[in-house]
């Protein structure tokens, strides 16, 4: 292994390595130099530091944090903090090349990051946690930045933990700069439409695959895997463009219902009893492997990664699949799916409206006016439309999956933009 290439990603059927074969790939298609591979795959800057924190008992603590910059060659980089057990280097460095596909993929002018810190929030006290995003801040200010390096939430944090961010961020440079990080409470710079927008994403890529599929969405059906922010406003917005739910889940299983899943009253249960589904009426109990297999038109995996395997794609009834998760398709199920012609719109098209209207967080903050709900919505609407037309294009110039053809209009995206900037 030579020194360019950073530490291979263990576990063979992992989300991040599968991300990597099809890298690979689109890499192998495009026909793309090696040195020009190695600026695409090698991380920009890597940062790992040292937060010691005091705890509510009086000891201190040391907790190790990570900021990885994947690209900034197409504009700022960008991408969500992870605050878990199991973060690593190489789980963000891998995280941070994601993202700068998926900005790519939707034409928005920000490279990728990925930043975390390997701590328990769940055993940690809300002082606990501020300190440490305090001390994660104060260690990255020559990091991050509103033309450098822009954050936002990931597993383990939210708009809590950004707005802390932004405070101790602007403290430090003398004035208040809410446009270094997204994902803020709405008082404080968030933008109207960003919870709902990844789910609105996955919504339009639907309805634009529907589109070529001539699946008309008044005569389809879909099983959406996951009940929480991504899935439970998909399910909502697809029901309220004609497409017949008959089945989500959560945690806690599957809920199936054939004549169609009322999903306000989901909505509504789920948030009457502590976040969970667990005894939603007028379904039939189903488990969330069985979900996958339903005879739908569209199959929403909306959830976790690593879901649809080599052990059950074979099983899979549904003409289309829309990844709403991240990496929920490993790369050995790709071949299978193909072969049964099912299209699969991938994670990085399909639930990149989020990363968009964090984008239009930023802008609003940058140009200090607040846009309206009609405004955003129009605009990520069409941006994800004009996303979808750019990789379906794709996938009939190189005829490949989606998926491949997503990877290529980014890294085709990237690698332009790098031969106009030039190296050293
Ligand atoms: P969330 O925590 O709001 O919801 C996750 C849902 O999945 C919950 O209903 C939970 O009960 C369910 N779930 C968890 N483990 C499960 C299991 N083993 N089987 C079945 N269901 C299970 O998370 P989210 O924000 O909706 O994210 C879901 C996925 O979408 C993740 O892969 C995430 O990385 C991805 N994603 C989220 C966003 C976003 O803006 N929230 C953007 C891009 C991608």
């Amino acid at each position: 292994m030579s020194y360019l290439e950073p530490a291979p990603i263990k576990d063979k059927e992992n989300p991040l390595e599968s991300m990597m074969q099809r890298f690979d790939k689109a890499v192998s298609l495009l026909g793309i130099s090696e040195e020009m591979y190695y600026i695409l795959k090698v991380p920009r800057q890597q940062v790992i530091v040292g937060l010691p924190v005091t705890m509510d008992n009086g000891s201190l603590r040391v907790f190790e944090g990570y900021r990885v910059v994947h690209s900034n060659i197409l504009g700022p980089s960008k991408g969500g903090i992870r605050f878990d057990p199991g973060v690593n280097l190489d789980e963000v460095r891998a995280l941070a090349a994601w993202m700068t596909w998926k900005c790519a993929v939707v034409d928005i002018p920000y490279g990728g990051a990925k930043g975390g810190v390997a701590c328990n929030p769940r055993e940690m006290s809300a002082g606990e946690i501020e300190r440490l995003v305090r001390a994660y801040t104060v260690s990255m200010l020559d990091v991050f930045g509103p033309d450098r390096d822009i954050p936002a939430p990931d597993m383990g944090t939210g708009p809590r933990e950004m707005a802390w961010l932004m405070d101790e961020y602007s403290k430090a440079k003398g004035m208040t700069v809410n446009g270094v990080v997204t994902g803020k409470p709405l008082v404080l710079g968030g933008s109207l439409g960003r919870t709902e927008a990844t789910g609105r994403g996955v919504t339009s890529a639907a309805l634009a695959a529907m589109d070529k599929l001539r699946l008309n969405p008044y005569r389809a059906t879909a099983a959406i895997q996951g009940f929480g922010n991504v899935g439970s406003y998909a399910a909502a917005l697809m029901h309220e463009r004609g497409v017949s739910v008959v089945a989500i889940s959560d945690i806690s299983g599957g809920y199936h219902n054939a004549n169609g899943i009322d999903i306000e009253a989901a909505m509504k249960y789920r948030n009457a009893h502590e976040g969970t589904l667990e005894g939603f009426p007028n379904a039939e109990k189903i488990t969330n492997e069985e979900l996958l297999s339903l005879p739908v038109d569209v199959l929403v995996p909306a959830a976790k990664e690593d879901v649809i395997t080599v052990d059950n794609a074979a099983s899979i009834q549904a003409k289309l699949i829309v990844e709403g998760a991240n990496g929920p398709t490993s790369a050995s199920a790709d071949d299978i799916i193909n072969q049964k012609g099912i299209v699969v719109v991938p994670d990085i098209l399909a639930n990149a409206g989020g990363v968009t209207v964090s984008y239009f967080e930023w802008v609003q903050n940058r140009i200090g006016y607040k846009w309206t709900l009609d405004r955003i919505n129009r605009r990520s609407d069409r941006a994800m439309k004009d996303a979808f037309d750019r990789v379906y294009a794709a996938s009939q110039q190189y005829k490949v999956s989606m998926r491949i053809a997503a990877y290529i209009v980014a890294i085709r995206k990237v690698a332009e933009t790098y031969k106009f900037r030039g190296g050293y």
